[in-house]
């Protein structure tokens, strides 16, 4: 069994949405890549049950709805949002907003980097000298 899955996403820009947790058979969380044309919006406003989710703003501007407020977004913004909060996203009227969405159980990870992390003994070409 291979350790690992790779694909290559044809077109990014020209795609609305690709969820990633079927084509990488992802088990710890779903990660999406969205795009929004401009002037539009996701037509619902929703909350989760137990999974949080991180965005990472790529590219143009827009607004994010979140609890009752409006917040201007932007390319290279990232934020967080709780599981129970009601939120929408826009784009602006003048620029298409694109970005990736992570979305993962609130308070399940138990370690990371160099805690979950361990050196193996094998190495690849470049390191071999
Ligand atoms: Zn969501």
């Amino acid at each position: 069994m291979k350790n690992y899955n790779i694909i290559h996403l044809n077109d990014i820009n020209k795609l609305k949405r690709i969820e990633l947790h079927d084509q990488l058979n992802l088990t710890s969380s779903e990660i999406s890549i969205n795009q929004i044309n401009a002037g539009e919006s996701l037509p619902f406003v929703h909350s989760h049950k137990q999974n949080e989710e991180i965005y990472f703003i790529l590219n143009g501007e827009g607004l994010l709805y979140i609890d009752g407020e409006e917040i201007i977004i932007k390319k290279d913004d990232v934020f967080r949002i709780s599981p129970q909060g009601a939120r929408s996203i826009k784009a602006d009227d003048n620029s298409s907003l694109s970005y990736i969405c992570i979305q993962a159980k609130a308070n399940s990870l138990e370690n990371f980097t160099l805690k979950d992390g361990k050196l193996e003994d094998c190495k690849p070409s470049w390191l071999q000298q």
